[in-house]
């Protein structure tokens, strides 16, 4: 069974797929060719990045964070300063300086190798990383990002689905591979879907180290929105797009006192777009459940649960930021066993359309909806994001990744009031409207999905 923290994982922007999954890549395989003894002895390495990491690769920061992982370097710890001297040394060297460890040529032109050509059938981020000793190629190891950090290698993907049931079902009390199980199990138990999730949680670790993480992840979640709060300027990656959230804020803070009921989408679309600038310019963020989508949630909770500050204690079991987080994560968790969290894969339903179900759920807790009622929000919030294409402008997590945040923190504040108004009764489950989002992403095209061959990525003249 999943875990609330590998839903929601700190990590730096812009992409979760194709940033924080393939760092992770590039250092687990390095770390096995070290212990089979071949990076000792190896005379160039190769990251062959397929797929939707090559078509979008440059723009979403991939190249820079294979090179990171194949430094050493992990997302959660990443010092920005640091990795970004280390790929000057290597340009400069010709060298990389392999897990810490190992002084090995390395050519960023050529020794990262974008193979846009490849769209492997497996799943659309593939990457290959290759060892060499002289000429000849003594181990490689093929993974994919699967999306929001996650990566599996090709024997992971291969492996029937029922022997990972029987793995979870040994380390997790509650498990859970569908709304349907997940409410009858809340049934049964009687306790709410927050409750269900620490208490696997429990099952892994301390409760206090739970809650020392539910703290971490919303502070930096804070962090987050606060940096992008006070940062002005032009976002990297060449697009000239102009960071707003800032002069929002102030405009909002500083203008006349107002009724106008409208103000909220002010206050949740500048907190969502704080976030999705300090992604969009490879700041720290959690992905949530992505970082393309990594603004959504934090407004949401930022808004309804800490807009006067928030305590310590609103972290831990019981409080209104930790009942958000295990509920969203809950939600997370369904879709990650039953479709995905990859734009690549799904479409920016499976990012922004998920976070915007995650997002409802939570809110629909925290607002003391039950369990159906909660599920039904999940639903709706889904429902109206079906279809919902990938297509950033240049490659770039920015147009539309920035707004579409704000906008889908808006719909899911009004997916939960809309759910919380009936009695939890609904027509469409959750399960079927994640199975039509599944088949959906399998039926879109590919120049939908994170390549930047269609749609705005090519009606957007980029200057
Ligand atoms: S359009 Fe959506 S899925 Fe695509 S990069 Fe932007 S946020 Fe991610």
């Amino acid at each position: 069974m999943f875990s609330t923290f590998d839903i929601f994982k700190i990590g730096l922007g812009p992409s979760s797929s194709h940033t924080t999954g393939p760092m992770r890549v590039a250092k687990r395989v390095l770390q096995e060719a070290d212990e089979k003894g071949f990076l000792e002895s190896a005379s160039r390495i190769v990251v062959e990045l397929q797929g939707s990491l090559a078509l979008t690769g440059v723009g979403h920061g991939t190249i820079k964070a294979s090179i990171w992982g194949l430094l050493g370097f992990e997302p959660e710890t990443i010092d920005k300063d640091e990795a970004e001297s280390a790929l000057v040394e290597i340009e400069n060297s010709g060298q990389i300086d392999a897990l810490g460890k190992y002084q090995i040529a390395f050519d960023m032109r050529k020794d990262i190798d974008l193979r846009g050509d490849i769209i492997p059938q497996l799943h659309p981020n593939g990457m290959i990383v290759r060892i060499f000793n002289g000429e000849t190629e003594v181990f490689s190891r093929e993974f994919y990002s699967t999306g929001g950090g996650f990566i599996a290698s090709r024997e992971q993907l291969l492996r029937p689905l029922v022997d990972d049931i029987l793995t979870r079902a040994k380390n997790s009390p509650y498990t859970f591979t569908s709304g349907a199980e997940l409410l009858a199990k809340c049934e049964k138990l009687k306790i709410s879907i927050a409750d269900l999730i620490l208490k696997n949680e429990d099952a892994i670790r301390p409760r206090a180290e739970t809650e020392k993480g539910i703290l971490a992840i919303w502070e930096c979640m804070n962090d987050a929105i606060n940096r992008g709060l006070k940062t002005q300027g032009i976002l990297q990656g060449g697009l000239n797009v102009r960071r707003r959230a800032s002069t929002f804020y102030e405009t909002l803070k500083n203008g006349p006192p107002s009724q106008e009921l409208e103000r909220l989408f002010d206050w949740l679309n500048v907190y969502a777009m704080a976030v999705n600038e300090e992604n969009a310019d490879g700041g720290r963020v959690v992905t949530a459940p992505t970082n393309g989508a990594s603004g959504l949630i934090p407004s949401l909770i930022k808004y309804y649960c800490a807009h006067e500050g928030y305590d310590e204690s609103d972290c831990k079991t019981g409080g209104k930021i930790a009942i958000f987080l295990f509920t969203a994560a809950a939600i997370g968790m369904i879709y990650k066993q039953r479709a995905s969290l990859s734009g690549a894969e799904m479409g920016c339903q499976g990012e922004v359309g998920v976070a915007c179900s995650m997002g409802a759920a939570g809110l629909a807790a925290i607002w003391g909806g039950t369990p159906k009622q909660i599920e039904h929000a999940a639903e709706i919030a889904m429902e109206h994001n079906l279809g919902l294409t990938c297509d950033p402008v240049g490659g770039l997590v920015q147009i539309p990744c920035i707004e579409r945040n704000a906008i889908g923190a808006v719909k899911a504040a009004n997916a939960a009031r809309l759910a919380l108004r009936d009695d939890g009764d609904h027509k469409v489950s959750l399960d079927q409207v994640i199975e039509t989002m599944r088949q959906t992403g399998l039926d879109m095209s590919h120049k939908y999905k994170e390549t930047s061959l269609g749609g705005l990525a090519v009606n957007v003249v980029e200057c």
